[in-house]
């Protein structure tokens, strides 16, 4: 099968792991969905790159100290390479800037960077989010787009309805990778 994406790029709380309390400070709170690595699989049939892009204002407000997000960005690379799951990076924004620039999602910053690093076409990229400016961002770059009805997502899908342009709206992770062929 060919490689139909040339990046995936995921959010992180509430798209492939819980989101229990807006912000995740330890290792033992972060825990991937259970069908999260069956979805992978799956999606790794149409793609090469998975980047992981995730807001973490917690960082600026201090409810979430830099070693301990790199405790859980080590644990994440590990079970990614584990199955061989090609898992070019995790970036995060620390601020609360939302300009058009910015680290922060909807700014496109983190894709930007990614599209640097790696040479990612981001046209020919998906989206995958449980928030509203998971969608607006991918909009704003041209990529196709997937929401999640999981972690925020319920509470966002009207804005997401009305504002974005949303190819898929699945209520996982994983019915988004079984369901991917219809986008
Ligand atoms: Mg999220």
């Amino acid at each position: 099968m060919s490689k139909i994406f040339d990046a995936i790029f995921l959010d992180r709380d509430g798209t492939i792991s819980h989101d229990p309390y807006g912000y995740i400070n330890s290792l033992p709170d972060y825990n991937f969905f259970d069908y999260t690595f069956e979805a992978l699989e799956i999606l790794n049939k149409y793609t090469d790159k998975f980047v992981i892009v995730t807001n973490q204002s917690g960082l600026a407000s201090g409810k979430i100290d830099l070693e301990n997000l790199e405790e859980i960005n080590s644990f994440i690379y590990q079970e990614f390479d584990k199955r061989d799951l090609p898992l070019k990076k995790i970036y995060f924004a620390e601020n609360y800037d939302e300009s058009y620039q910015s680290m922060r999602k909807p700014g496109i910053g983190m894709f930007a960077k990614a599209k640097e690093e790696f040479d990612i076409d981001l046209s020919k990229s998906l989206m995958i989010g449980d928030s509203v400016v998971d969608m607006q961002v991918g909009d704003r770059l041209g990529m196709k787009t997937i929401f999640l009805l999981t972690g925020m997502g319920k509470d966002y899908l009207d804005e997401v309805k009305s504002k974005c342009k949303a190819n898929l709206i699945s209520n996982n992770l994983l019915e988004a990778a079984k369901d991917i062929v219809l986008i």
